[in-house]
């Protein structure tokens, strides 16, 4: 645990006692905090309380002795509309941050020459954060990996100068960490999601675009025109900045081409590491995620070949573009974590015959976004709320069927695709939706996909549980 020793002797108000919340709360107390919790959820109330920590209605306590009001990233800041303990605290002109910021300053306070690496972006997040935490640690280094992948981050080590800190960071994190200041931010890249909690694309991009601009060295996938325009930007600035590109020869920066990862400096290119042969990297966007985290290692002082054995024996992350199972010519892929039609597309390029399964609670644009991938499906099977909105949009051109349930989709795909005569065909879960109408989280919507396919006669499991 990382003691929040610059709030030590204040008076600090926190809201939001899930897991982050809590580990949070503990933290301030550790370093000497008086820290006053709360949640809208009593049962949450009660279970911190239970466990030693320092609970108070927050409607009712003056707000004028808090130093800080630390938030959960949960609970909205600004859209649809902030929560009433945002309205008090800046009622009370009290600062709103979150967990990230208090890393932040004790960083800055206990080690502020830690390496840290922090990464954000629309897709790719949690695969380039395990991937660089995980290169790091095969290198021999001390890396400490959290915020919204994994453990909330003030439970991590504390810091010292030879500890390295990969952190993950949604925007709702950025948004409450006002001085965060990595020694290497990341952003990879930027398409329309969760607008409903940031308003607009300007908006969200904006906030997005804080965690490079605070950073020493900016490392920033500029295939898409956001992220482009942020490295403009930040160059225009005098900011160092690292363009990384999944597709285009740059004059300056890291880009691949085919599975090779190269340098270019000054339009002069070299070979720097490469992706062929390695199954946990396959496809262009983990040549993405594969050049930031290179970008990210080189910054902190890796040499090349540590980073190649390190991209070498990558494990990958459940629920990702994971193979599941095999049975004779059917391929069982579980890509759970495809919550929107963006994140879906990845998995749609990688295999040319698909009996896709799709559906859940629908994002705006559907999947109408993913039509260039229909003549690869074979056929396509609609599960959860989007079930309708989805057959309009397949309508004459792939077949499908409304299947309703997961259960039902696996077991009917798996029968239509062991028909297949066209050669290796596979059954993906990629579902482009969020999972809440059926299931608690992606997590537990992948691992019904693996028992599913796992209770198949005559399926060969492939990898273990979920990581
Ligand atoms: P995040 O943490 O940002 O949600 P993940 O690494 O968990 O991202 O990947 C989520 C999904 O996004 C996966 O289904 C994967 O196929 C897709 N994906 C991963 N990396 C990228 C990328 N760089 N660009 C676009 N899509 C990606």
């Amino acid at each position: 645990m990382i003691p929040g020793r610059s709030f030590d002797g204040k008076r600090v108000a926190l809201f939001g006692l899930g897991g982050s919340g809590t580990a949070t709360a503990r933290a301030l107390a550790e370093g000497g905090a008086e820290v006053v919790a709360w949640d809208d959820n009593p049962d949450s109330v009660a279970k911190a309380a239970g466990e030693g920590i320092a609970t108070g209605d927050l409607r009712t306590e003056d707000w004028s002795g808090f130093a800080s009001f630390v938030l959960s990233p949960g609970v909205p800041l600004t859209h649809p509309k902030p929560h009433w303990t945002v309205e008090l605290a800046r009622g009370a002109g009290v600062e709103i941050i979150g967990d990230v910021e208090l890393f932040c300053r004790e960083r800055a306070l206990q080690a502020p020459d830690a390496p840290f690496i922090a990464i954000t972006g629309t897709n790719g997040k949690s695969t380039t954060t395990a991937l660089t935490a995980h290169i790091l640690k095969a290198a021999g280094r001390d890396a400490q990996m959290g915020g919204n992948i994994g453990r909330a981050v003030m439970t991590l080590d504390p810091p010292k100068s030879d500890r390295y800190y990969v952190v993950e960071c949604s925007s709702y994190q950025i948004d409450l960490a006002p001085s965060i200041d990595p020694t290497a931010g990341i952003l990879l890249n930027l398409t329309p999601d969760h607008l409903d909690r940031h308003g607009t694309m300007q908006h969200y991009a904006a906030i997005k675009e804080r965690l490079v601009a605070g950073s020493d060295t900016a490392i920033i996938g500029i295939d898409d025109s956001y992220c482009l325009q942020i490295a403009d930007r930040l160059e225009r600035a005098g900011r160092h900045v690292i363009r990384i590109s999944k597709r285009l020869p740059l004059t300056d920066g890291y880009f691949a081409d085919g599975t090779d990862l190269m340098e270019a400096e000054h339009g002069r290119y070299s070979r720097i590491g490469f992706l062929e042969g390695i199954g946990s990297l396959r496809g262009q966007h983990n040549a993405q995620n594969a050049l930031a985290a290179v970008a990210a290692c080189l910054k902190v002082g890796l040499e090349l070949g540590e980073i190649q054995s390190g991209l070498e024996s990558f494990p990958g992350l459940a629920h990702r573009m994971e193979q599941v199972g095999k049975k004779d010519h059917v391929l069982f892929v579980n890509d759970s974590k495809a919550t929107n039609a963006d994140a879906a597309a990845p998995a749609l390029s990688s295999f040319p015959r698909i009996y896709w399964i799709v559906g859940g609670l629908p994002k705006e644009g559907g999947i109408e976004s993913l039509r260039g991938y229909f003549p690869r499906i074979a056929k396509a099977y609609l599960i959860g709320e989007a079930a309708p909105a989805f057959s309009a949009t397949l309508g004459e051109t792939v077949p499908y069927e409304i299947s309703g349930t997961l259960d039902a989709a696996v077991e009917h795909a798996a029968n239509d695709a062991a028909l297949d005569a066209a050669g290796e065909a596979v059954v993906l879960l990629s579902p482009a939706c969020a999972s809440f109408d059926q299931y608690k989280n992606f997590e537990v919507r992948g691992e019904a996909f693996r028992q599913a396919v796992h209770a198949i006669e005559g399926v060969k499991p492939i990898g273990g549980k979920s990581q």
